[in-house]
């Protein structure tokens, strides 16, 4: 709430600038709240033939399969994984404001580029889905943040779509080190273990979509994913922003 305020506070002293050039805002209503029409006309959106474990834009004549080179190295839990943008510019921006910066108001933002994704693509197939999870933060990480923002990203997903929202069944027991500071193959040990469930019985056999924030190296999705496959979860995709 102190945090609400004092942005109000600081919109008066310092108008909003856009996100992306950082030049003033004319209309500071809506999506010209956060961005000048020509940044948000900028923002690249992720478009198919999509790899088909990471999501990400393929190229079939380099890649000669389905499934992007990065995917083809390493061991992924989740079946598929959608991400609305590239995670460049004004989507990267916007993100860490987001995440970091306190910035709890651009979740409408950011969803609303995940929901036209989803409307455009059929992308993931939603009908087929029992659950939306959001990867859940830490009691440590939460206390600091005030919001777990995969968890408002999943709140705006299950009002728009009504696909039922499940943010207290996994749980995240360990704290871990902030993933971006740590290189690739650091990043699947870092998150290891570090999942659990705090009612089993309720994912058997269900199909449930994980999201969050960005995908880069996949490893907290597929860590994640793991623990819900092993206690009997039959599908499991993972749906971010960005990757
Ligand atoms: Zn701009
Ligand atoms: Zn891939």
């Amino acid at each position: 709430m102190f945090k609400r305020q004092l942005r109000g506070l600081l919109d008066i002293i310092y108008p909003p600038s856009c996100a992306g050039c950082k030049k003033p805002l004319k209309n500071t209503h809506g999506v010209d709240a956060v961005a000048c029409p020509a940044c948000w006309a900028a923002i690249k959106k992720n478009r198919p033939p999509f790899c088909q474990r990471c999501g990400r834009a393929i190229d079939w004549k380099v890649s000669g399969g389905k499934v992007c080179k990065k995917c083809l190295r390493k061991e992924l839990h989740f079946d598929r994984a959608f991400s609305a943008c590239i995670y460049d510019g004004l989507t990267k921006e916007l993100i860490h404001k987001f995440k970091y910066q306190g910035h709890d108001h651009l979740s409408s933002t950011l969803s609303g580029l995940l929901i036209g994704f989803i409307r455009e693509f059929n992308l993931p197939p939603l009908e087929y889905f029992d659950l939306l999870m959001p990867i859940p933060l830490s009691q440590k990480k939460l206390r600091e943040r005030e919001f777990n923002q995969s968890q408002l990203l999943a709140c705006d997903l299950s009002k728009e779509f009504g696909l039922k929202l499940c943010a207290d069944n996994l749980l995240r027991v360990r704290d871990t080190k902030t993933q971006t500071e740590l290189p690739d193959e650091r990043r699947f040990l870092n998150v290891k273990d570090s999942f659990a469930l705090s009612d089993a019985a309720a994912i058997k056999d269900k199909m449930i979509i994980l999201i969050d924030d960005v995908l880069t190296t996949g490893a907290t999705c597929s860590e994640a994913a793991r623990v819900l496959k092993d206690n009997g979860a039959r599908t499991v995709f993972a749906l971010t922003i960005a990757s």
